[in-house]
């Protein structure tokens, strides 16, 4: 019974969405309503009045400046890059003046724009192009347990394209054994395997010994092809996954023009997981379960940036009948 009182919801759903809306229905849904109703109904309300427009006009109070969209802000300091949003640190490109320029129109539209608009990317992500950082004859840095950057880097792509497999992402690598490949030909490898997303990994290193923590950067705003708006809202969601605001390792979204990032065409980061050169960071990235558990978390903030996956109703719907029944 439940699978046929579903159903008639799939015949009629725009319709029968439509009459819960009209009568004012719009808080609850009575109990027996399944979730694919419930997703259709969210999907008609979202559709139904146009989304707030992130506007570029900072409302100011002494140094702060602050953007507003629907609920969400963007706030920053007169002469500072450094900022947060929600929670996350995120320096900018460039330190906003005062005034009505304060922020440029170009660091608006590519960097709080696209947070403030709900940090989701535009068309479909359906297949991710992984870049384990280096290889070969170049062995990045080296960690203060003597593994090699080149070999972290690996390591944690195969273990990123389990996580995102799960996540349900089709993943490819752009090297998946020790070879060199010059920088200038990796993002490209983007058409051949179709990928709809870049994610360049990599480990840091520092010369202080007690820096740690993982930093995720985005494209220089206005460098190379790299113009979208879509890299920040990846970063972002990223980071904000892989070092929550508390954890102590949390060094921020940044924007530093990398070749890998320029010469992309599609939305594009890079991860400096941790610093090889401070003892903590270089002991987790040698850990098969901490990789594991990072890898789980990119895969996560990926999977948030691309929004749900796409879903199979009428097949869902048999198997969560069946479900039920066991
Ligand atoms: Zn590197």
């Amino acid at each position: 019974m439940l699978m046929i009182a579903k159903m008639r919801f799939f015949f009629f759903p725009a319709m029968a969405a439509g009459v819960l809306l009209m009568s004012g229905c719009q808080t609850s849904l009575p109990e027996k309503m399944g979730s694919p109703f419930k997703a259709i109904v969210k999907k008609i309300r979202k559709t139904d009045s146009a989304p707030a427009q992130p506007q570029n006009a900072p409302v100011y109070s002494g140094k702060t400046g602050t953007f507003s969209c629907g609920k969400e802000t963007f706030s920053f300091q007169i002469g500072m890059i450094r900022t947060t949003f929600r929670g996350t640190n995120l320096w900018l490109p460039e330190a906003p003046g005062k005034g009505d320029n304060a922020f440029s129109p170009r660091m608006f539209d590519q960097v709080a724009a696209p947070l403030l608009a709900g940090g989701r990317a535009r068309g479909t992500i359906r297949t991710v192009l992984l870049d384990p950082g280096h290889g070969g004859k170049d062995r990045g840095t080296l960690s203060v347990l003597k593994d090699r950057e080149k070999d972290l880097n690996l390591a944690l792509a195969k273990e990123l394209k389990t996580q995102l497999e799960k996540q349900g992402f089709q993943v490819c690598l752009t090297r998946d054994d020790d070879r060199f490949i010059p920088l200038e030909e990796r993002s490209p490898l983007a058409k051949k395997h179709k990928a709809d997303l870049f994610l360049s990994i990599h480990h840091n290193a520092a010369g202080n010994a007690s820096v740690r923590g993982v930093e995720t950067f985005a494209c220089t705003p206005g460098a190379g092809v790299c113009a979208l708006p879509e890299n920040t809202a990846l970063a972002w969601q990223i980071q904000r996954q892989v070092a929550p605001p508390g954890s102590g390792l949390d060094r921020g979204v940044r924007f530093q023009n990398f070749v890998v990032l320029r010469t992309s065409e599609i939305p594009a980061v890079l991860i400096e997981a941790g610093f090889l050169s401070n003892a903590s960071d270089a002991v987790s990235a040698a850990d098969p379960a901490a990789r594991r558990r990072f890898a789980a978390a990119v895969a996560k903030g990926v999977r948030e940036f691309a929004g749900p996956p796409p879903k199979k109703i009428v097949k869902s719907a048999g198997t969560s009948a069946k479900g039920k029944k066991k």
